[in-house]
């Protein structure tokens, strides 16, 4: 793949979208989650459009499998320096390093 030239303005104008989308996507959870997983699989799209990579904040804080931010009902647990996080929607478990 060949590397176009990187406009600064066109990732910062993105990376507002995708921070946008994500917000968007929190508040749907609750009431409409196919809206919220929509939200969601748009900002990946963006980000793969525009070969950015995710905020880590961001990328953490939904279920990869389903595409639904993870809320108070998601299950969260630290065990030897792992943190595994629990999808409450579609029960998917992922592990992720903790630091600290
Ligand atoms: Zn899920």
């Amino acid at each position: 793949m060949v590397h176009k030239k990187r406009d600064p303005r066109l990732d910062g104008a993105a990376m507002e979208r995708i921070t946008q989308l994500h917000g968007l996507a929190g508040d749907m959870k609750q009431s409409d989650h196919i809206l919220a997983q929509r939200y969601i699989r748009l900002s990946e799209m963006i980000a793969e459009r525009m070969d950015i990579t995710l905020p880590p904040g961001i990328k953490r804080s939904y279920c990869r499998n389903c595409g639904l931010p993870y809320g108070t009902e998601t299950r969260v647990r630290i065990k030897n320096g792992i943190c595994t996080v629990a999808c409450s929607n579609c029960r998917n478990i992922r592990r992720l390093p903790y630091k600290y």
